[in-house]
């Protein structure tokens, strides 16, 4: 089946009970068993719960994976991986992470004696000189937020086999539609589903899509030892939102060529982040893992200050301020005074992250209207 078909029907039937098309909505905590431990495969709902289970057939299909959980939020699928590691273990990830992640693998599992390596990524060579018999994950973002770095996949993927290292990509910014990190020799795809899977900006929730079964059983065990299950009525309206994936990203891509040519041609504005134009420094990548260039995308204005962002992000009418992406609805927000306000200015400064960055999360509007209404908040600052 092509993507547009696994998106509309994926994972999902009609309900044998009634026929209804659309997965019913198991509203249930538990299921009455004909005897003691004589049930269907349902026994309490941390466990299995039907409409759940739907959901995550279609997003193991969606990945071209076997198996898929879904957690009740993107750090608790990420929570899930670390937990497959023990004391003494070391992982080498990006120093360009989400900061959610960067926060956990820090704040959380350092004190439980595990070992991070933040390194930048971009370049796989600096992978091999910190591996040892201890590194047991790699973790990688890419595209990243908010610079829209690209890492090598496939480069990974050889170093992880090669020392038998749990290759983990977190593939929430490309979405399925976009990247296949297994295909590319990913062993765990992680998703934050708030972000483009849900796409309607209702619901938080997270995946794991694997396709080894040993992997599957050892995360699955975490998954109903520890607890983080969404409930039924969010993967409904995932299951729901899923329909139109292909469509919604479609557009997303279309829209965010638009915004980011007319960006990088406006008089005001400085750089412009977005890995489909040529001169991206991993333009090259970008092309050959991704399947389009998506709809994140990320610029600065020439006359780089905190104040002349705020009275654009005050001037715009049509994106909404805010944090999170991948929604319909188009946003806006300031990494040095939102997400990456707790990092310290010079540490932002070498990382790109100038006073006047401003990250765009491109909606499925009419491209035109999105634009004019950049213009017209141009023309303020
Ligand atoms: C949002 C996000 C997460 C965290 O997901 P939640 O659903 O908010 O818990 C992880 N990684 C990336 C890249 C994200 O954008």
């Amino acid at each position: 089946m092509k993507f547009a078909t696994k998106a509309v029907h994926a994972g999902v039937a009609p309900d044998p009970s009634t026929g209804a098309i659309m997965t019913p909505i198991f509203q249930t905590s538990t299921y009455v068993q004909e005897g003691p431990a004589q049930h269907k495969g349902y026994a309490y709902a941390r466990g299995a719960n039907p409409t759940r289970n739907s959901l995550q057939k279609s997003i193991a299909a969606l990945e071209n994976g076997k198996f898929a959980l879904c957690f009740s939020s993107g750090m608790g699928a990420t929570d899930a991986v670390v937990k497959l590691l023990k004391p003494g273990d070391e992982v080498i990830t990006s120093n360009d992470l989400y900061g959610g992640t960067y926060r956990m693998f820090t704040k959380i599992y350092e004190k439980f004696g595990i070992k991070f390596h933040f390194i930048d990524l971009t370049n796989s060579a600096n992978i091999q000189p910190l591996v040892n018999a201890n590194t047991k994950l790699l973790w990688v973002e890419t595209p990243t937020n908010p610079l829209m770095n690209i890492v090598d996949i496939k480069a990974c993927a050889v170093i992880a086999k090669k020392h038998d290292i749990l290759l983990a990509v977190d593939n929430t910014f490309a979405s399925p539609y976009l990247q296949s990190p297994l295909e590319l020799g990913a062993d765990i795809v992680m998703h934050s589903v708030t972000k483009y899977l849900g796409g309607h900006s209702d619901v938080i929730m997270g995946a794991l899509v694997v396709n080894d079964e040993k992997i599957h059983q050892e995360l699955a065990f975490i998954h109903n030892s520890c607890g983080a299950v969404p409930g039924p009525q969010d993967s409904f309206l995932v299951l729901r939102g899923i329909k139109t994936l292909h469509l919604r990203m479609e557009r997303h891509c279309i829209n965010g060529k638009k915004v980011a040519e007319f960006l990088k041609a406006h008089p005001k504005v400085g750089r412009v982040y977005w890995p489909g134009f040529p001169d991206h420094p991993n333009h090259a990548i970008a092309k050959s893992q991704m399947r389009d260039f998506g709809g994140m995308l990320s610029f600065t204005l020439k006359d780089d200050s905190i104040e002349k962002a705020h009275t654009l992000m005050k001037s715009v009418e049509l994106f909404a301020l805010a944090e999170s992406l991948g929604g319909v609805e188009s946003l806006i927000n300031h990494p040095a005074s939102m997400t990456h306000a707790s990092i310290p200015k010079e540490e932002r400064l070498k990382s790109g992250l100038v006073d006047s960055l401003m990250r765009l999360s491109i909606g499925v509007e009419d491209a035109e209207d999105l634009i004019s209404d950049l213009e017209q908040a141009l023309n303020k600052v």
